[in-house]
């Protein structure tokens, strides 16, 4: 692709001035330094649309040991800017993925555990809710449960992640366009016997169950509900091409509105990959989660205004590459999260907004100002 040589060295010489002028200038001067940005890159459309993907657990090393077992350079190489995020929580130096989740979705730190709301289990906003109440197309896909933490922190407010059937429900409150992932259980197998696919078909959503149904789907709201509970991962049989086609189509349908949309996806199993301290498990959904990647880096290629940032929660395993003799070894120092800083990968229009050291915070409250919600 002749574009990834040409674009990334005509803005990064242009807007890492920039980004430079913002550092010195704070956050507070975005709006601004949009103004003057957008006079000297005449070329770069305000956003109008985020694609925000997380690799769940996927530290440097992560994207690193996906580098290494791939021939080819990763998609996530052409991102045109780097970043690195500060993920503690307001309660512990290593976070969940829910704290991490909330604070990537509403810009609040709050405690371990905690879906979508703050230290004193108040309810916080997403900036995909923000971006529902203001007529843009939203959306969640995943390969874990919908309701599991990372994407529940999009939509849902419970004081504990594990409350995932209240999540569910949560899903009816908000005018999200689509959500797509594990979780049929927790929308149609619940305790308080209620089904929701019923609801949510009555609110206009065509509830699918398998990608060929989702694939037949051109337009309107959807909900692909694709696993009872999590889907399998990619050592144990889903699907190569399900997290790259179902952002495809999630990219097909949101883009329809003319207001602009906000899809957040999740490669869910780069932390299990982690937490079982299993590299093959670790590098096939960090590739996996790369063809992800590929997609919104190429959408942008295609929708100038169009920003897309990637990221990580936490890293999980502690993973290092230490040289072995016979080449690299891959060692996990632990099975839990790490309190590691995480990259930022930017691409497209105002990418340079997430450059140097942030807060994990930073990163929803710049997408919300680049968004003017
Ligand atoms: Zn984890």
């Amino acid at each position: 692709m002749k574009k990834k040589n040409t674009i990334p060295l005509i803005i990064s010489s242009v807007a890492g001035a920039f980004a430079a002028v913002w550092i010195i200038f704070g956050l507070s001067n975005l709006n601004s330094a949009k103004r003057e940005n957008a006079e000297v890159i005449e070329t770069q459309a305000p956003v109008k649309n985020i694609i925000f993907l997380i690799g769940d657990g996927m530290g440097l090393v992560q994207v690193n040991a996906a580098m290494l077992s791939h021939a080819e350079p990763l998609a996530i190489e052409r991102a045109q800017f780097v970043g690195l995020q500060k993920t503690y929580s307001a309660t512990n130096k290593v976070t969940d993925s829910a704290a991490s989740g909330t604070a990537l979705a509403t810009g609040t730190k709050t405690y371990n555990g905690a879906i979508g709301v703050g230290p004193d289990t108040a309810r916080l906003t997403s900036v995909l809710e923000k971006a529902a109440a203001k007529g843009l197309s939203t959306g969640l896909v995943a390969t874990y449960r919908i309701t599991h933490a990372t994407p529940a922190a999009f939509i849902g407010h419970v004081p504990h992640r594990d409350m995932e059937e209240q999540i569910a429900t949560d899903f009816l409150k908000t005018d999200i366009t689509l959500f797509i992932g594990g979780g049929r259980n927790q929308f149609e197998q619940r305790r308080d016997g209620q089904n929701l696919s019923d609801s949510l078909k009555a609110k206009g959503y065509q509830v699918v169950y398998t990608p060929e149904a989702l694939d037949s789907i051109e337009s309107g709201k959807v909900a692909a509900l694709l696993a009872d509970s999590h889907l399998p991962d990619i050592l144990g049989g889903r699907d190569s091409l399900y997290l790259s086609t179902s952002t495809a189509k999630a990219l097909d349908i949101l883009s329809q509105n003319d207001n602009g949309f906000f899809l957040m996806i999740e490669g869910s199993m780069i932390d299990g990959g982690g937490h079982d301290n299993n590299i093959d498990k670790v590098i096939a959904e960090a590739l996996d989660f790369d063809r992800a990647v590929a997609e919104a880096f190429d959408f942008a290629d295609r929708h100038p205004g169009t920003l897309v940032v990637v990221t990580a929660d936490h890293e999980t395993g502690g993973l290092t590459l230490p040289e072995n003799g016979n080449g690299v070894e891959y060692l996990f120092s632990t099975g839990n999260h790490t309190g590691s800083m995480v990259p930022v990968y930017s691409y497209g229009a105002y990418a340079g907004c997430f450059t140097g050291i942030m807060e994990n915070t930073d990163i929803p409250t710049r997408m919300a100002e680049l968004l003017g919600l």
